[in-house]
């Protein structure tokens, strides 16, 4: 029977076996399967040609019991409701994971936004934050950028959201650029965060990753920066990357700087010299230590996770391995760091910048990676003490470590 790949019913299914491990009572099951509040609106936005195009944006709250909700935007074509809905439920996952003062949320826009001029990319953010304005905030809800969203577009947002208080609110928006409050370690801590649970995993597992083959499959803001801190931080090799048109392959390792400057220029990395061409799904199947499924979701699924060989997989992006696959790679001892672990770097920095936006006193680089590694190692091992104990796969521990917490602030709120 063919997998269901709906996002949402995966993180519902996810969320079910965690609460039956959990024996969470009925409603409290409910409100953890579903976002307790949700948004779809419509944003008008004259185009450059003088026609009015109309956009469709979601806002997902997922859960609130442990903070304001935080999450990223999206600019997808193929952006739906269940996605953002998915990904609300993993930030809630995320969030208390790492520990964070948050909850979950999410947003999107149904858009392309590579056929867009930089004025219509401005008016469709400044549009999202005018509709969705009166909803989110410093306290209540928090945006960040996610696929096809960058802190240029971070930086209108916020801009918008000023006009509308009237003051300047910088707290409303992480992933803004640096001089209107940034956080500096932002624009690669999703992939720097990642890089350290790669570190502590390969400890764990006792794998050596000096020159170990490295594969990443997305060469966005994830991918790239993962592929370049593997090398720098971990030694590892990177023999192959890929983006959505295709992936370069070479045995004896290619250059992440190099390749990331071929494809600022060239808009892939497709076509670079001195590498073979493979395919998205050779990518995933290579003999390699470390696998970085960095694009989008449900990439591994059970009809290749049968053929994957890494020893590592390092989930940069939201949901890209399926519960059926999920199965498969813990019966193949594969170790999994899960999503809502491996990429809560971003999230984790984001935070950092919250904090610093509303104290208004900006911390040194150093400062952040450091308070970003002790964040993440201390994540890692609380899944392996679960992964240890309950005998699961390490999605499900880190399910199990994150749902109680939600669990735990919505019981001491008098929610259930
Ligand atoms: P991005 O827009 O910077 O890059 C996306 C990359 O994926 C691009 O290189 C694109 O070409 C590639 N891609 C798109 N479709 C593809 C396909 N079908 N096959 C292969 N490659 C494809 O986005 P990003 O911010 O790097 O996000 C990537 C993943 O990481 C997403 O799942 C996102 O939710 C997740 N993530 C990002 C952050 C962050 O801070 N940027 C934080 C947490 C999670």
């Amino acid at each position: 029977m063919a997998e269901k790949l709906n996002p949402f019913e995966i993180a519902q299914k996810q969320l079910d076996q965690a609460a039956e491990i959990l024996k969470l009572d009925k409603a409290t099951h409910q409100i953890l399967r579903e976002p307790m509040r949700e948004m779809t609106v419509l944003i008008p936005v004259r185009m450059d040609n003088g026609e009015v195009k109309v956009f469709k944006g979601f806002r997902v709250q997922y859960n609130d019991a442990k903070g304001p909700c935080k999450g990223g935007i999206r600019f997808h074509p193929e952006e739906t409701i269940d996605t953002v809905r998915a990904l609300a439920a993993w930030m809630t996952w995320k969030t208390a994971l790492l520990d964070l003062p948050y909850g979950g949320g999410k947003g999107g826009v149904v858009c392309n936004p590579k056929e867009m001029s930089l004025r219509e990319k401005e008016q469709l953010a400044r549009g999202y934050i005018r509709a969705l304005g009166e909803f989110i905030g410093p306290e209540k809800d928090i945006p960040a950028p996610d696929v096809y969203t960058d802190p240029q577009i971070m930086a209108w947002m916020m801009d918008e959201f000023s006009k509308l208080r009237g003051y300047y609110s910088p707290g409303v928006i992480t992933g803004k650029p640096v001089p209107i409050g940034g956080s500096l370690g932002r624009n690669d801590a999703t992939a720097r965060g990642g890089i350290y649970t790669v570190r502590e995993a390969a400890k764990y597992l006792k794998i050596d990753l000096k020159d170990a083959p490295t594969a990443v499959q997305g060469y966005g803001n994830a991918g790239s920066f993962a592929a370049i801190l593997s090398k720098e931080i971990l030694g590892a090799k990177i023999v192959a990357v890929s983006d959505s048109q295709g992936g370069i392959y070479n045995k004896n390792g290619l250059d992440p700087y190099d390749v990331l400057e071929f494809k600022n220029k060239n808009g892939t990395v497709v076509g670079y010299p001195n590498a073979d061409k493979i395919t998205n799904e050779e990518l995933l199947e290579l003999d390699v230590t470390l696998l970085w499924p960095a694009a989008l979701e449900n990439v591994i699924t059970k009809d290749n996770a049968p053929r994957i060989k890494a020893k590592i997989i390092a989930e940069a992006a939201n949901g890209p391995t399926t519960p059926e696959a999920d199965e498969i790679l813990h019966s193949k001892n594969i170790f999994v760091i899960p999503d809502f672990l491996c990429n809560a770097g971003g999230v984790t920095v984001s935070y950092f910048e919250w904090v610093q936006n509303i104290t208004g006193y900006y911390w040194t680089l150093e400062e952040v990676h450091q308070k970003l590694d002790q964040k993440m190692t201390k994540a890692f091992w609380s899944v392996v003490e679960m992964y240890e104990k309950k005998k699961v796969n390490t999605r499900i521990a880190a399910y199990l470590v994150a749902v109680s917490r939600v669990v735990e602030a919505m019981k001491l709120r008098g929610w259930v």
